[in-house]
């Protein structure tokens, strides 16, 4: 079974717009035949001016970092699924971010209606789970992993989980410069896919991304990439560097 193969850049709240279509542009140029499905996810200023930018490039897509879960209403400074996907470009939408989750409050039955109206709208969902340092240090991972997944997206449907992506990032290792090692990483990845099999089948489990996130740089990358449950990176930092961000995606 051959999965999906994917690299994508959460460019978090960075750049100015026309250093984010700067980058975008370059991103584009420079990138090489590959047959990994390369995403850009911009902050929501950014989309419509990306969109056009990778719009002739089948493997370049565009993605949001976060939507709202209700479709419209008095939800100020917010941004609606519906919204996104009237806008058209866009195919990705990050959600359950561990900056999402500490610091808006986003718990697994807000994101379990998230991944819905992404659904609903025909765009997919990058849902990511991780858990934090003591969690890790006091080996209860699995069970964190387990809750996320099992309360933020194992209510779908087949049909729907199969357009799911998940990105399994350990808080501790997110923007910090300690990066799992390949074989952390590929227990957890590993640890999901029984997971999902469990639920939907060997077959689905089979054919699902998993993305891991956590420093992921040039330097770490192939030795990640190469475990045999890790279907590509979720990339902070390293995808706003377009060096940096092709060297991860040519390290696949
Ligand atoms: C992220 O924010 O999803 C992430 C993985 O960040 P970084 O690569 O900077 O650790």
């Amino acid at each position: 079974m051959t999965r999906q193969k994917i690299v994508a850049g959460n460019w978090k709240m960075n750049k100015s717009l026309s250093e984010g279509t700067a980058l975008a542009e370059a991103i584009k140029n420079k990138l090489a035949n590959t047959e990994v499905q390369v995403i850009m996810c911009t902050p929501f200023i950014h989309l419509s001016a990306v969109a056009p930018i990778v719009a002739d490039t089948p493997n370049l897509s565009l993605g949001a970092q976060n939507c709202h879960q209700n479709a419209s209403g008095a939800y100020t400074g917010e941004i609606s699924a519906p919204m996104l996907a009237t806008m058209g470009g866009i195919d990705y939408v990050i959600l359950g971010h561990s900056e999402r989750r500490a610091y808006f409050h986003e718990d697994n039955q807000i994101l379990a209606a998230k991944v819905d109206a992404v659904l609903e709208n025909n765009l997919k969902p990058i849902f990511c789970c991780g858990e934090p340092l003591e969690i890790r240090e006091a080996g209860t991972h699995v069970a964190l992993i387990t809750q996320q997944l099992e309360e933020g997206l194992f209510h779908l449907s087949p049909e729907d989980f199969a357009k799911v992506v998940i990105a399994y990032e350990p808080v501790w290792a997110i923007g910090t410069g300690v990066t799992a090692s390949p074989e952390q990483a590929q227990d957890m990845h590993e640890a999901i896919r029984k997971l999902i099999a469990n639920k939907y089948g060997v077959d689905a489990a089979a054919a699902t991304s998993i993305l891991y996130g956590g420093s992921v740089k040039p330097g770490n990358a192939k030795e990640i990439f190469s475990k045999p449950d890790v279907d590509g990176g979720l990339i902070g930092g390293a995808s706003l560097k377009v060096d940096d961000f092709l060297a991860i995606v040519d390290s696949h």
